[in-house]
């Protein structure tokens, strides 16, 4: 049985919004990166955890976890314990909650050949939750109208609805390493007409290869990203800026520009470092040469280097507090939180121009505050 589908709940935000690239996906094969072994890993570590804390039966998969490590060791724990405040929570409402762990979904009446894997399912009586543990740290994950969360919604519902009533939906997101839970709620009725009026057409023309290109910032977990031509228009159509008159670019262009710009730098920067990986096989670009770039002098041996130094008479070390990071991983969250909470503090960040979409509020600029006098 094949363990990701054509149409992969956790790729339909991409091909919800560019049918097409399912099929190129599909032929190009990509290489699996470190951190999704890594994320592979602290799967395997909450499961473990969950079921243990469920009383159920589960060896510990520590040793054979190539990046375990004291950070996934208590991003697990705060899964377990959320996971078993969810299940205490349901049963305030419902005797005996079904706890499903790393349950296979299937959702094929909606989408061809569909199913993916949740990692936690509860059905308490008319209430279902989908718990997602994320363990990512570039790309902050909403619940809200996830389409991947939706899916794996549409396949706990479509196992359980014989038995349970179920009215309502709950999504939950469980993102440690960016201290986010996000749970979205809906209705039973809402999840099955999004999925007979978006899901299913959609997937349909997606599994025929069928459908518009469409870019956008889903592109940036495409495996066609680098080449895609729509891709190409569409953060080419910038360029038309360049021959705009009069000589200098209005606010309205310039907004037009920031709304694009992460996404435009995001396209240049997939452009070279996929035609740098062509050069270094043979393919030549005309007007480009393959060199060494730039690098820093450094240690061969930092032992050797260290008596080396104590040798002459000099201390080769520095002695540094450890950052907050390291240091939370070295005492734990909680006893972090007991021994230096008082002594933490988190300044003002440096302000940024973002989008209006933006879920943080605006800040006073200086121009505002002298109005405001
Ligand atoms: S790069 Fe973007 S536009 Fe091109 S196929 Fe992929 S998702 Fe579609």
């Amino acid at each position: 049985m094949p363990k990701h589908a054509f149409l992969s709940a956790s790729s339909s935000h991409r091909w919800l919004a560019c049918p097409p690239s399912a099929k190129l996906c599909a032929e190009i094969t990509e290489q699996a990166s470190p951190y999704a072994a890594q994320g592979t890993d602290a799967h395997e570590l909450c499961q473990h955890k969950v079921e243990k804390s469920l009383g159920r039966d589960s060896p510990a998969p520590t040793e054979n976890l190539d990046y375990y490590d004291q950070e996934m060791e208590s991003c697990a724990e705060e899964y377990c314990s959320y996971v078993c405040e969810q299940v205490a929570e349901a049963k305030k409402h419902c005797k005996d909650p079904q706890v499903l762990i790393e349950q296979r979904l299937d959702f094929s009446h909606w989408v061809p050949e569909g199913f993916g894997t949740g990692d936690c399912v509860i059905v308490a009586d008319d209430v279902l939750q989908v718990i997602d543990f994320k363990y990512g740290v570039g790309v902050l994950v909403e619940a809200e109208e996830n389409p991947q969360m939706m899916c794996y919604a549409l396949g706990a519902w479509s196992a359980f609805n014989f038995l349970y009533d179920i009215k309502t939906i709950k999504m939950t997101i469980f993102q440690p390493r960016r201290d986010n839970v996000s749970t979205y709620e809906i209705t039973t009725e809402e999840l099955l007409r999004w999925a007979e009026e978006v899901l299913k057409p959609t997937a349909a023309l997606a599994y025929n290869g069928e459908g518009e290109f469409a870019a956008g910032d889903h592109c940036q977990f495409c495996h066609a990203k680098a080449t895609c031509r729509k891709r190409a228009e569409y953060n080419l159509e910038l360029a038309q800026y360049d021959f705009e008159m009069p000589v200098n670019l209005d606010e309205a262009e310039i907004a037009a520009i920031l709304l694009r710009i992460d996404e435009l730098t995001a396209w240049a920067n997939d452009i070279k470092e996929y035609a740098l990986q062509q050069a270094l096989s043979g393919t030549s670009y005309p007007g480009f040469k393959v060199v060494e770039g730039r690098s820093a002098r450094k240690y061969i041996d930092d032992t050797a280097v260290a008596d080396a130094v104590k040798i002459a008479g000099y201390d080769p070390y520095e002695q540094k507090v450890l950052g907050i990071t390291a240091m939370t991983q070295h005492l734990g969250k909680k006893k972090f939180e007991e021994i230096l909470g008082s002594l933490i503090t988190k300044p003002q960040g440096k302000p940024v121009l973002v989008p209006e979409s933006d879920k943080r509020p605006a800040i006073n600029t200086a121009y505002e505050d002298f109005k405001e006098e």
